[in-house]
């Protein structure tokens, strides 16, 4: 987990003097066939040799420090999520590293400061859900942020039973009970939309997911603000009493769900977009003349995506695989590059510009128009 304190944290940190930080972002999620048998380890290995390149001759025994230390942490690195974020300083014996469960373009930077952009735009891109799970007389409160969950204080609210049991109760009609009974989970109701709105101010989620008994749960939708009720992005059916690795698990399921349909329609607007020419391309060649033009605002590529190509030795312009042997903008002669796709989102995060992976259903429309599109800024 990245809390805001990191973050302030790595802001600030200049090493003394002239230091240097090392910064390796590393895409090694494990459904992706490349990053099995511990492709990713030769990912970092070349990216470190492409950073090596531009490194200053008096900065080069740093470098070396913080690469040895590095590729050593990555040898016996052993992947839990999607990316691996780590920034090094050897000489001043700084070291951050993270496991995000977002998936993130591998890119390495050798530099004054840690090279924190990829990291805040994740962090700013990911949703933060609150989770509320509850019966008539219970409420557990959640909120779950980039794959982990946090329970927050319970909502508790007895109710009378339903049925007449003691001879105090006799003074109770049965009609009576019903309706006080009633009035019990609509308060109680009333009282977990009260929290809910406090826990949104608080942690600002953008979505909520609701679960537990249909009476309970059929109530507060009744009673929740707009404003609220507007962020429900979906169901689960578990006790109340359920742990919280359940819950976790459930509402991942949901926040999956929700990711995927927002792909598609992020895929069907730049296709739609694209067709009508209307600030967007698609298709390897187009989409890399826009990014040499520097005009791309949002990448959008499958994940499955295996883009080859090359660039251009003298201006730096990035070709597709198919297209001629020198540099149509200066006619400098082309160099293969390694990680070609991995070359283009860094490129593109160089510009300002933003990048989306996607999977499933949206990645497969996208591959039938090349794997690979983008938004563009004019
Ligand atoms: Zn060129």
């Amino acid at each position: 987990m990245v809390s805001y304190e990191d973050i302030e944290m790595l802001k600030a940190y200049a090493p003394q003097g002239d230091g240097w930080v090392l910064s390796l972002y590393l895409d090694v999620d494990q459904s992706k066939a490349s990053n099995r048998k511990r492709g990713f380890e030769t990912v970092a290995q070349n990216l470190l040799r492409d950073v090596e390149r531009g490194v200053d001759e008096r900065a080069r025994e740093e470098f070396e420090r913080s690469r040895a230390r590095l590729l050593r942490f990555i040898r016996s690195y052993e992947p839990k999520k999607k990316s691996l974020v780590v920034f090094c300083d050897a000489r001043h014996d700084f070291w951050w590293d993270r496991d995000l469960p977002v998936p993130m373009p591998s890119v390495a930077r050798f530099e004054n400061v840690p090279y924190l952009r990829p990291l805040i735009e994740a962090l700013d891109e990911y949703e933060r859900y609150g989770v509320v799970l509850m019966d008539k007389e219970k409420a557990r409160l959640f909120t779950v942020y980039m794959g982990e969950i946090q329970e927050h204080e319970a909502v508790f609210d007895d109710v009378p039973r339903r049925t007449v049991t003691t001879s105090m109760d006799r003074l109770w009609s049965q009609k009576n009970l019903q309706r006080h009974h009633d009035a019990h989970v609509h308060w109680h109701a009333v009282h977990v939309a009260e929290r809910l709105r406090e826990l949104v101010e608080r942690y600002r989620f953008d979505r909520l997911i609701v679960g537990g008994t249909v009476e309970a749960v059929g109530e507060l939708m009744r009673v929740l603000p707009k404003r609220l009720s507007e962020r429900v992005a979906g169901t689960i059916s578990l006790p109340v009493t359920a742990p919280a690795s359940e819950v976790l698990a459930e509402a991942i399921r949901v926040e999956e769900q929700v990711e995927r349909q927002a792909e598609l329609q992020m895929v069907d607007a730049l296709l739609t977009a694209a067709a009508k020419g209307d600030r967007a391309v698609v298709g390897p060649m187009a989409t890399l003349e826009a990014l040499n033009a520097g005009r791309v605002w949002r990448l959008v590529y499958a994940g499955h995506c295996t883009l080859t190509g090359s660039a251009c030795t003298q201006c730096g312009a990035l070709f597709w695989e198919p297209q001629r042997a020198t540099c149509w903008y200066c006619g400098g002669t082309l160099e293969a590059v390694p990680g070609f796709l991995n070359r283009v989102l860094e490129r593109v995060l160089a510009l300002g510009g933003s990048v989306e992976e996607v999977r499933g259903p949206a990645a497969e429309r996208l591959e039938a128009a090349g794997g690979i599109g983008a938004f563009l800024r004019y």
